[in-house]
């Protein structure tokens, strides 16, 4: 299907089985998974709910991992 292309703005195709997003424009040639990263570092407002996602989930994992260090060493 067609999708706009993330680097030149113009009309990319995303491959039906999403293993490969190309653009004849600028010769954009990258994996699906490639192409959603490219999407969220240059996209500001994907990057600011991914930033607010990590952020709550980082501090989860940490005080998590320090209960469980506590736990080790008794
Ligand atoms: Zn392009």
């Amino acid at each position: 299907m067609k999708i706009r292309c993330p680097r030149c703005k113009g009309a990319a195709e995303l491959f039906s089985d999403f293993t490969a997003v190309k653009c004849d424009g600028c010769d954009l040639d990258m994996s699906y998974g490639e192409y959603v990263r490219y999407v969220a570092h240059s996209d500001s407002t994907y990057s600011d709910i991914l930033g607010d996602y990590t952020g709550s989930t980082s501090g989860q994992a940490a005080g998590t991992l320090d209960e469980w260090d506590a736990q080790d060493q008794s």
